[in-house]
């Protein structure tokens, strides 16, 4: 028999679920990429997504060719070109690991009905979370919709079956990989995907397989500060393997088994605890949106839908300074500049521009959703729409609506030297640790070039706290 590994977001030849059971299952075992044309039409054509995925792909295809297989790739959409390469190889089963994103869930049922009509199988298997859909379920079979429970649960679900971490080897069935033909297909270079390389090289974010393991071992030796380390944007606090999780060139059980261990051993401290935790943050949001499509665009607390948001060109104007990092306010514009020519923004600040632009500027947070789908490298579906409904207050456990981070207050605790705000804004260098937070007290020549407070906040926080009292009706 003979079957297909189709890879999405698991970009990695090791311990990986879909193609262990393939191989397992199969004498002849064929692995493909899509580049998905209904996602990359939408993109603008330097995108640090597509260089992250083709970069990582070279490297699924040089360990595959060292295994004795070797990498296919189209140029498609995965609905029919799917269908279309198993009739080509002749293969009886596809086998694929879950997504849980509705359009991808929906994909993937189109995909395994064209298979099913021409009596192919369709196979797909857990992989990118622990625990996933119904695993984790209140005491009385019911969805949790706040987190802490929801940890306790995931943990003490852990503890009692640690099997689940058992990694699924592929290289003993190594035989069992389809030999490449006489002339193995080349990959796309980038160009022939209508791309053109984006500044990722430059920044030396690290891709792959190989990319995710320097990380991870880069961050065992600092995840015992994490707990502290991590609030402050400009120190090396956090893991930065969140483009890692999100296009699966690293294995979650590995590096779950992995903290286990050094907590068993007695280390990681506080850190490994508290790193642990935001694992299982991701694998909620990702059971939230499983269980609740509708968040795809609506407030997961339906009452918050009532809210007005500013619209208009008044308020477009607003959206453009917060995008542009020229709101006035160091902290959120250091932190839009992080995004704007990284891809990447500190946990933190994500929290803090989220706060800023709906709190402070009234607009919905649908729009800051939008932007950072369009511009982090790790861009999530399910922990982006999670962290936005979280700042606005429309989602599950999400901080009271009341609660509005001060930004200049947030900037003197997280970045009270200004070192991660003189990192993006160097025209304000010249002002003190203490200026630096909120120029417009501080002498107008030493910011010349940076521009006033788009809204003053005291202000704002008063007018969103009347815009939000329509969540308190009865609806
Ligand atoms: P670390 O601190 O090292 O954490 C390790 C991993 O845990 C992360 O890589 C991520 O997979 C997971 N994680 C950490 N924090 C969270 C969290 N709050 N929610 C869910 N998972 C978490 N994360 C994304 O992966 N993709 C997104 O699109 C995304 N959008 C966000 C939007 C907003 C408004 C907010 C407030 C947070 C968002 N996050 C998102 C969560 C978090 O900011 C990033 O995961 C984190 O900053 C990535 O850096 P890291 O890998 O160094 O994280």
């Amino acid at each position: 028999t003979s079957s297909l590994v189709w890879l999405r977001r698991d970009l990695r030849v090791f311990d990986h679920v879909a193609l262990h059971q393939a191989l397992l299952a199969s004498e002849r075992v064929y692995c493909v990429f899509v580049y998905d044309t209904t996602i990359l039409n939408d993109l603008p054509r330097c995108d640090r997504r597509v260089d992250f995925i083709h970069a990582s792909l070279a490297e699924v295809a040089a360990e595959l060719q060292q295994l004795g297989g070797y990498l296919i790739t189209r140029h498609g959409d995965p609905v029919d070109e799917i269908p279309a390469l198993a009739e080509e190889l002749g293969v009886q089963a596809v086998f694929c690991n879950h997504d849980y994103e509705p359009q991808a869930i929906a994909r993937d049922v189109t995909v395994a009905k064209a298979l099913h009509a021409a009596g192919r199988r369709f196979h797909s298997y857990k992989d990118q979370v622990i625990f996933e859909k119904n695993e984790i379920l209140t005491q009385g079979g019911g969805v949790f919709s706040v987190f802490t429970p929801y940890k306790n649960a995931w943990l003490k679900r852990l503890a009692a079956d640690p099997s689940v971490l058992t990694p699924y080897n592929i290289e003993p069935h190594a035989a069992h990989f389809a030999p490449p033909p006489k002339r193995p297909p080349k990959l796309p270079t980038l160009a022939e995907l209508g791309f053109e390389p984006s500044n990722l090289k430059e920044l030396k974010i690290p891709t792959g397989m190989s990319g995710a393991a320097r990380l991870f071992d880069d961050f065992l030796t600092r995840i015992a500060d994490y707990n502290v380390a991590r609030d402050y944007p400009a120190v090396k606090g956090p893991s930065y393997l969140s483009v890692h999780f999100r296009f699966g060139t690293l294995s979650v059980r590995h590096l779950v088994r992995t903290v286990l261990d050094l907590q068993e051993r007695g280390g990681g401290g506080e850190g490994a605890a508290v790193w642990l935790s935001e694992l299982i943050w991701r694998e909620f949001y990702a059971m939230i949106l499983y269980h609740h499509p509708h968040v795809v665009s609506a407030a997961f607390k339906p009452a918050y839908d009532a809210i007005a948001w500013e619209t208009g060109p008044e308020a477009d104007e607003l959206f453009a300074a917060w995008c542009e990092g020229r709101t006035g306010y160091p902290l959120v514009d250091a932190a839009m500049l992080q995004i704007n020519q990284t891809g990447w923004m500190h946990n933190r600040l994500r929290m803090v521009v989220a706060s800023f632009l709906t709190k402070d500027l009234g607009i919905d947070w649908r729009r800051g959703e939008a932007y950072f789908a369009l511009h982090l490298n790790d861009f999530d579906l399910a922990s982006n729409n999670g962290g936005w409904q979280w700042a606005s207050s429309s989602g599950c456990d999400a901080q009271p609506y009341f609660r509005i981070f001060n930004p200049v207050a947030q900037s003197e605790k997280f970045d009270a030297e200004g070192k991660f705000i003189r990192r993006y804004l160097p025209q304000l260098k010249e002002l003190s640790n203490k200026e630096i937070h909120a120029p417009w007290l501080a002498p107008r020549m030493l910011s010349a070039g940076y521009p006033p407070p788009i809204v003053m906040h005291d202000e704002a926080r008063k007018r969103t706290l009347e815009r939000y009292e329509v969540v308190k009706k009865p609806a």
